[in-house]
């Protein structure tokens, strides 16, 4: 031990020598050749940060659809549609780690939600649920906490012309697996995101199927019909659930069709997005002969479907989250028009693991340069 500390007293006093008899100007070219590397280091990461946190998300807009100038306030409806943001709770995260990734998530959301909503300016929100990645096995505590920070993560959607829409989804409330549905679940997530089951903005009527496949098809059919009666038909029906319609079981399907006549459907839950099509739903009605296509809608374009049609179509929303395990994550954007018709786009969002893996790599790199300057300088003055 005494050798040890020796050895290094006697670096330590060499190194000083060594430093103290370096002629001024030699330290002097040291000094400027050392800052210059610190400049282009710290240079370097402002760069990678202003373009990672602000340039990217601006350039990612710009492929974002024109929204066409000619439509009028009265005869257009504007939606966005937010589908599993899943909030990153305590539970499933490793400790300290989550207070990064919770911090970043939420701050992903956040930044591309408050740019997709200032570009749509819509007349309401429609939350497709999935909202809380934990909500159904949390703590009434920790729920208060999700909630507060979804009103951050979230906060314009409760600024818009109708009041936001929710609809509770697997992660909020139970039902899937081995996580049961329970009536305490429901209530909770009703309490803090109120929603009716109809909500009526200007010519359209949001209808919540609230399909649960673990009731009887006997009881699904009595709620869908009490829930028909709340309906106009008047109004251009589109019907929203979290987990899908069309591709779930045929009976569900008929009686979504025969009671609630949709003009269309809403769904997330998959994470991904699709759009199905039943070209043949409204005129067959035996549950083994019904047809589907299913699509991928990957356009940054607009896509104009004509409702009230035959066929009947659902749209499923892509995630807005990017812990999803998904690499693509956007908001749906619709606007429905008076006439009968409606366009359709994504708005997709920036990609947020290549750039945690750009940090990751610059601070690998940055680490070196530091070590090889420290190491290099040291030698020198040690042994030249
Ligand atoms: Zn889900």
């Amino acid at each position: 031990m005494n050798i040890l500390r020796r050895s290094v007293h006697c670096i330590c006093i060499a190194a000083l020598m060594k430093l103290a008899l370096t002629p001024p100007g030699r330290w002097f070219r040291e000094y400027q050749r050392r800052h210059k590397i610190n400049h282009f280091v710290a240079l370097s990461a402002v760069f990678l940060i202003l373009y990672n946190e602000y340039v990217s998300h601006w350039l990612q807009s710009t492929y974002w659809p024109q929204i066409p100038v000619s439509i009028t306030e009265e005869d257009n409806l504007k939606v966005l549609f937010v589908t599993d943001p899943q909030l990153v709770g305590f539970d499933n995260e490793p400790h300290l780690l989550g207070i990064i990734t919770r911090y970043d998530s939420d701050r992903y959301m956040r930044r591309t939600f408050q740019s997709s909503i200032s570009y749509v300016k819509p007349d309401v929100v429609v939350f497709l649920g999935d909202l809380l990645d934990e909500g159904s096995i949390s703590s009434d505590q920790q729920y208060q906490i999700y909630v507060d920070r979804f009103r951050q993560v979230f906060h314009e959607a409760y600024q818009t012309k109708f009041e936001p829409v929710f609809i509770s989804g697997d992660n909020d409330v139970g039902g899937e697996g081995s996580d049961p549905m329970t009536t305490s679940k429901v209530q909770r997530f009703e309490k803090y995101f109120p929603s009716k089951r109809v909500k009526t903005a200007k010519f359209v009527d949001i209808i919540d199927a609230n399909i649960d496949l673990n009731k009887f098809a006997t009881e699904i059919k009595k709620d869908l019909k009490n829930v028909a009666t709340q309906t106009d038909d008047k109004q251009l029906k589109i019907v929203i659930n979290h987990s899908g319609i069309l591709y779930r079981e045929r009976y569900v399907l008929l009686n979504v069709i025969e009671t609630l006549k949709p003009a269309i459907i809403f769904t997330s839950h998959t994470h991904v997005s699709r759009l199905w099509t039943c070209p043949d739903c409204y005129r067959n009605h035996r549950p083994n002969s019904i047809h589907l296509k299913v699509d991928r809608l990957t356009s940054n374009k607009f896509q104009t479907f004509p409702v009230n049609n035959d066929d009947l179509k659902e749209i499923v929303v892509p995630t807005c989250s990017y812990r999803m395990g998904v690499p693509d994550m956007g908001y749906g954007f619709a606007i429905f028009n008076k006439s009968g018709r409606f366009d359709y786009a994504v708005l997709w969002q920036v990609q947020r693991y290549p750039q945690l893996w750009s940090y990751l790599a610059f601070l690998i790199v940055a680490s070196v340069i530091k070590l090889t300057l420290f190491f290099s300088n040291r030698s020198r003055f040690l042994f030249r």
